[in-house]
C-alpha cells in the first residue's frame, strides 16, 4: 500500500456491522479510527439473533453470535494490519457516548465547518470527523408490575426440558419470528398482542398459524407478572375491550418482544430527525441541520430514515461512509 497514512483518525460511535464495516473501510485506506460501543462485545445487535441467519451474502451464519464472532475476528485482524502499517485502531469497549457537540471550525470559519466532541462520562473526546452508527435498541415494558421477569431476548432457561411453557407479549414481526424460534423448545407458546389487528407480516402470521403448540391471543394488555409458590410464573393480562376481564396464563418464561426503536437521542436537536426517531441522511450519508448539511459529519445503520434494517444493508452504509470520507480526504477513490 503507497498511499500516505492520513493522521487524523475518524471517530466512529457504535460497533455493530455498520461502525465496523466503515473502520475496516477506513483502515484499507490507511485512515486511522476510534471505535467507541457501550456494550463489552463488537456486532451490536447480531449476539441477539437466536436464529439462523439467510439473508445475507455474505455468509450463512447458525446464529447472530456466530456472525459477531467472525465480526470481531475480522476487526481483529484488521487492527493487527493496520498496526504493522502503523495505523491505529483504537476499540474503546464499554464506553458510552453521553453527548455530541457541534462547535464551529475556527481554522475553517469561511467554510462553515464543524468541529465536533464527543462526550463520555471520563473524557470529552475532539474530532474533525464523526461517523454515528448506534443502531437499535429494544422497546421496553416499563409499566408492567414484575418488569424484572421479563426477557427481551434469548431462548429457555433449561434448553433440555422440552416441557416448558413461554409467553410472548408483541404482535409485530419480531414477537412472531421469537415465537417461531422458541416454538420447537417449547411445549406451548402463548403470543399475546395488545391490538385486534397482528401488525406482523402475513407470511409469518400463516407460518406461526401452522404450529400446533402456539396460541394466538389478541387484545389484551398485559398487567403484572407475578412468581407463584411453585416457582412457575403467572401472567395477567387485561381484556382491552372487556372493563375488568382478566385472563392469567401460566408461564416458565416471558418474553416482550414489542418492536425496536432508533438509538438516536444524542442526536436530537443537533441534526434533522424523522418523527419515527431516524436520521435523514444525504445521499453520501452526511447529516444535515434544517436541511442543510453538515460536513464530515455521518449516520449509517438501522438509525438511518426510510432503510430496511438489515444486516447486508448495514455493511453497505458502513462502507459507502468509509468511500465518501476516503473522496473527501484523498479527491479520489480508493
Ligand atoms: C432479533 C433480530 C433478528 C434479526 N435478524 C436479521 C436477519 O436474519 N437478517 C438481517 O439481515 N438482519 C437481521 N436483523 C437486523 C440486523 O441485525 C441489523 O440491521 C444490523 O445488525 C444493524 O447494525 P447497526 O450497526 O446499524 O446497529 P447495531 O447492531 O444496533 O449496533 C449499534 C451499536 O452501537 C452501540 N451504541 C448505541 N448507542 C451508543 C452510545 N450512545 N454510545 C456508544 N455505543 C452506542 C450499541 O450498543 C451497538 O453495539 C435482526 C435483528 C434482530 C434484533
Amino acid at each position: 500500500m503507497n498511499r500516505p497514512a492520513s493522521s487524523d483518525p475518524v471517530v466512529i460511535i457504535g460497533a455493530g456491522l455498520t461502525g465496523v464495516s466503515c473502520a475496516l473501510g477506513l483502515l484499507e485506506a490507511r485512515i486511522p479510527v476510534i471505535l467507541l460501543d457501550d456494550r463489552e462485545y463488537a456486532g451490536g445487535q447480531l449476539s441477539e439473533i437466536p436464529s439462523k441467519i439467510i439473508n445475507f451474502a455474505g455468509s450463512h451464519y447458525r446464529d447472530g453470535k456466530e456472525a459477531s464472532f467472525r465480526l470481531l475476528e475480522a476487526l481483529n485482524l484488521a487492527a493487527q494490519d493496520a498496526k504493522r502499517d502503523k495505523i491505529a485502531l483504537e476499540y474503546r469497549r464499554g464506553v458510552k457516548v453521553e453527548k455530541i457537540s457541534l462547535n464551529k471550525d475556527k481554522h475553517n470559519e469561511k467554510l462553515d465547518n464543524f468541529e465536533f466532541e464527543v462526550q463520555t462520562a471520563n473524557t470529552v473526546l475532539p474530532c474533525s470527523t464523526l461517523v454515528v452508527a448506534t443502531g437499535y435498541r429494544e422497546n421496553r415494558l416499563e409499566l408492567v408490575q414484575g418488569a424484572e421477569y421479563l426477557h427481551y431476548h434469548g431462548g429457555l432457561e433449561n434448553e433440555e426440558n422440552r416441557q416448558q411453557t413461554a409467553v410472548v407479549i408483541g404482535g409485530g414481526d419480531s414477537a412472531f419470528l421469537h415465537t417461531l424460534d422458541i416454538a420447537d423448545l417449547c411445549s406451548k407458546v402463548y403470543l399475546v398482542a395488545r391490538g385486534e389487528k397482528l401488525k406482523a407480516r402475513p407470511d409469518l402470521v400463516e407460518r406461526l398459524g401452522k404450529r400446533t403448540n402456539v396460541e394466538m391471543l389478541k387484545g389484551l394488555v398485559p398487567e403484572s407478572i407475578k412468581m407463584t409458590a411453585t416457582g412457575q410464573l403467572l401472567v395477567t393480562f387485561l381484556a382491552k375491550d372487556e372493563p375488568g376481564q382478566k385472563v392469567h396464563l401460566p408461564a416458565d418464561r416471558v418474553f416482550a418482544k414489542v418492536g425496536y426503536k432508533p438509538n438516536t437521542e444524542i442526536l436530537h436537536g443537533l441534526v434533522d430527525i424523522s418523527p419515527d426517531g431516524h436520521v435523514m441522511v444525504e445521499p453520501d450519508f452526511c447529516l444535515s441541520q434544517n436541511g442543510k448539511r453538515i460536513e464530515n459529519f455521518y449516520a449509517g445503520g438501522d438509525i438511518v430514515s426510510g432503510e430496511l434494517a438489515r444486516m447486508a444493508i448495514s455493511v453497505g452504509h458502513g462502507m459507502s461512509i468509509a468511500s465518501a470520507i476516503i473522496r473527501k480526504r484523498f479527491g479520489f477513490e480508493y
